[in-house]
């Protein structure tokens, strides 16, 4: 077992995209079919060159694996079909693991969510992110609404036990009207998991630099509030349980792979770009935080000479922790325990504690006997708390 009894997690980050998207900074390449090939053989190796560098790794299951990126289902079935057993060979995967593809519905056949469910994936999230053509256009996303429904019927057909969609507000010339059309349509095909995430153009992408210009313009600050509070109220009236400050469930369809971030607990993270936290023992007994660097021919140099490919490793110490435990935690509706902090991490250090009591005394944060947790009404806003912690 890992760190606390838990079993740990492995992110693999596959770094290609048909196409880029205009709002998007994540890592990742349009390169063709000779690079994805040679993305998987360095893949292992990666694992490999991990598991003989920290042995002990070797023997901690993992119950979750997810392929993010990127654009995992541009690999192609055989592949992601390959890098699953691959890592299985190499390490313990649980019976009974949650083994997450994110798809492109634009990228994915009906026949490859059957092979994939073959091998053993056993949740697809499918990037979704609005079901009106001119917003999926606004936003240079390569698939149309039916590739969204086909994948979706697809993904049943093939029995995946968990089928999901993300969704953006906040979008180019979005109206209000639009988002409640969108959340109605989640509704009614009723995805096991949703997440909805505000569109946050990162500076140096194209519609960053269109709004700048004054060329586009996207919904103020207050309408994007109203729109997150829509999707709350809708959803939670179709079933779903809002358990994190972006993402909802159907009871027991929580994300188990997304719950380690929050909850502090270990995970490989492999590929370029990649972040990972490891507890090795006693080199590094809060944990270790390791950074693969974005991009895809450093990755390979530094594999093909031998060596781990991160870029940055830090081990954590108590107060790193701490206010890890917090910041990701307090995303939970359900928050955090602080007597499983001081169990962990030792004593809450003095001026975390008095940041924690300010944002209490603002009713940021509410505590509960041994539980903080932030209240529902702060959740659009939770970054101005959360940065308090940093
Ligand atoms: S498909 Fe996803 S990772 Fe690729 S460019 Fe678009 S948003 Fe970014």
């Amino acid at each position: 077992m890992g760190e606390n009894g838990t079993m740990r997690g492995i992110y693999v980050h596959v770094p290609f995209c048909v196409r880029k998207c205009g709002y998007c900074d994540f890592y990742s390449v349009v390169d063709g079919e000779e690079a994805r090939e040679r993305f998987c053989g360095l893949l292992l190796q990666e694992l490999e060159i991990l598991l003989r560098s920290y042995p002990g790794e070797a023997n901690v299951p993992a119950d979750t694996v997810y392929f993010g990126g990127g654009t995992p289902s541009v690999l192609g079935p055989e592949r992601l079909c390959r890098l699953l057993a691959g890592i299985r060979s190499r390490l313990p995967v649980a019976e009974g693991a949650e083994v997450t593809l994110e798809a492109n519905p634009g990228t994915i056949r009906g026949e490859d969510f059957f092979r994939l469910r073959e091998e053993g994936f056993t949740r697809v999230s499918l990037g979704v992110q609005s079901f009106l053509p001119a917003t999926l256009e606004a936003l240079g996303r390569i698939h149309s609404v039916d590739d969204v429904h086909a994948a979706l019927e697809n993904a049943r057909k093939a029995r995946f036990p968990s089928v999901g969609i993300d969704l953006i507000f906040g979008n180019p010339g979005q109206e209000e009207t639009d988002w409640e059309a969108d959340i109605d349509c989640a509704a009614a095909i009723h995805p096991d998991h949703l997440s909805a995430y505000a569109l946050s153009p990162e500076p140096g992408t194209p519609i960053h630099g269109q709004i700048e210009r004054g060329e586009i313009s996207v919904p103020s600050d207050d309408a994007a509030a109203r729109m997150y509070e829509t999707a709350r109220r809708a959803l939670a009236s179709a079933g779903y349980r809002h358990y994190e400050i972006s993402n909802f469930a159907m009871p027991g369809m929580e994300c188990r792979h997304n719950g380690k971030y929050w909850r502090r607990e270990g995970y490989l993270g492999l590929g370029p770009s990649a972040h990972g936290l490891l507890f090795p023992g006693e080199s590094a007994p809060l944990g270790m935080r390791t950074e693969n660097p974005p991009s895809l021919p450093e990755y390979a140099r530094r594999l093909d000479e031998g060596r781990l490919s991160w870029v940055e490793v830090e081990a954590r110490s108590g107060e790193d922790a701490w206010k890890e435990f917090l910041i990701f935690g307090l995303r939970l509706e359900e928050g955090v325990s602080l007597a499983e902090g001081e169990k962990r991490y030792g004593p809450q250090p003095r001026n975390l504690l008095e940041a924690v009591d300010r944002l209490v005394a603002s009713g940021s944060l509410v505590r509960d006997r041994e539980r903080l947790r932030m209240p529902e009404a702060f959740w659009f806003v939770s970054n101005e708390a959360l940065r308090r912690l940093a």
